[in-house]
């Protein structure tokens, strides 16, 4: 067999390409992670609500639910253990109005599908708690919780170059295709040098360009319903003055058919500072511009009072943004994360993680996990 360079390549280096390098060099695997930028965690992966999800809005039995339930687990084990910052909050869903309470008690069904602890609290002692939220129900999610990405990111790297992995940063993958034994992958550096790398396995944890990746090798990835859709997510803060307003996360419930996209929700940073958002904005052009545009406040404010009233336009600034890589159109039926193995369709050894959207943050190390499985390795 021809000699590889490694026995895998990761391709993408933000939480899952990291999660991915560590696990299976932790499986005695020469592993190479090549990523586009200078630096792990450039693009979604830090881009986003760093929310430790319990794993609730997800169909029992799916992909999400149950890498999610358990890499709540798993990951916070993972933070507490390696001295990543983390706070596990907690985090209400509320039922704004009395007529969404049929809707509350439909989400928190379907997260005790899951597995998931849900706390169903007096709506006295919520108001106590809470005393500036406005909602006629609520329900307390206990595990939900918040991490520092970059903390999480810092220490994959160390384990997996404990093990032996190398990272090739400023390296974005142009092409592959299959060679004996395995695949070759061609890179351009920032100069517009080209490096050609074999190994044995691919890890395709790119992300916003995992369906662009996933067709290098001859995949056709409309066919087998890979190609994702941006949709871009902005946040508000909330001024420092009025970060009393929520001691937990807030989610208010949506109506059935928003799949995995939350609606403007609150939640807080370790530092205890409030966000509002993500929002919900289809890119037509794969374009990766985070600005946040001012315009978007008052639709912010509008949707936040409902349950934070006493909130007023001069609380909100803009923040940051993340796009998310979608599979599923919003309203349309549920599509799980993509974790395949692709030796069916003539493939073998090149695994595709796309559609990693939220919850992937959570669910990294047990993407990781499904992966390392995948390969035998
Ligand atoms: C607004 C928003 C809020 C979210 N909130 C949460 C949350 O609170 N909790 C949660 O669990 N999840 C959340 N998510 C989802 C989570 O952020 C993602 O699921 C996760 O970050 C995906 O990680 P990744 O490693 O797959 O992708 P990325 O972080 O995008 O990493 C992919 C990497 O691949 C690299 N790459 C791409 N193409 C190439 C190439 N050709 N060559 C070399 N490198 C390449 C990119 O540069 C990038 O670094 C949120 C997402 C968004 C957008």
């Amino acid at each position: 067999m021809t000699r590889m360079d490694a026995d895998v390549i990761v391709v993408g280096a933000g939480a899952v390409g990291l999660a991915c390098a560590a696990e299976l060099s932790g499986g005695g695997l020469s592993v190479v992670v090549a990523e586009r930028h200078a630096s792990p965690g450039q693009e979604t992966s830090s881009r986003n609500s760093q929310v430790l999800h319990a794993g609730i809005y997800y169909p029992a039995g799916s992909l999400k639910a149950r890498l999610s339930v358990a890499g709540n687990r798993s990951l916070s084990e993972f933070c507490e253990a390696h001295g990543v910052p983390f706070l596990r909050t907690g985090k209400w869903l509320l039922a704004v109005e009395p007529d969404e309470e049929p809707r509350l008690a439909e989400v928190v069904a379907g997260g005790r599908a899951n597995g998931v602890e849900l706390e169903e609290v007096p709506i006295g002692r919520f108001r106590a708690e809470e005393p500036h939220v406005r909602a006629a129900a609520a329900v307390l999610s206990p595990s939900t919780g918040i991490f520092d990405v970059h903390g999480l990111f810092r220490v994959l790297r160390v384990i997996a170059e404990g093990n032996g992995a190398s990272f090739a940063f400023r390296h974005s993958l142009k092409a592959a295709s299959p060679v004996a034994g395995g695949f070759e992958l061609v890179f351009s550096d920032p100069a517009g040098e080209e490096a050609r790398l074999t190994a044995a396995r691919v890890v395709n944890a790119a992300g916003l360009d995992a369906d662009v990746v996933a067709a290098m090798p001859g995949l056709n990835v409309e066919e087998v319903g890979y190609r994702q859709t941006w949709t871009k997510g902005s946040y508000f803060r909330i001024r420092s003055a009025r970060r009393h307003l929520a001691r937990r996360l807030l989610y208010p419930v949506l109506p059935a058919g928003y799949g995995s996209v939350l609606g403007i929700h609150l939640t807080l940073d370790l530092d205890g500072e409030l966000r509002l958002g993500p929002d919900v904005e289809v890119l037509g052009d794969r374009r990766q511009d985070y600005s946040v545009d001012e315009g978007r406040r008052s639709a912010f404010l509008d949707a936040a009072r409902r349950y934070l009233p006493s909130l007023e336009e001069g609380d909100l600034a803009p923040d940051q943004s993340g796009i998310r890589a979608r599979l599923q159109a919003i309203g349309a039926p549920f599509r799980d994360f993509v974790v395949a193995e692709e030796s069916a369709r003539g493939f073998p050894g090149w695994v595709n993680l796309v559609g990693v959207e939220s919850p992937g943050l959570t669910s990294c190390l047990e993407i990781a996990r499904e992966v390392r499985a995948l390969l035998g390795a």
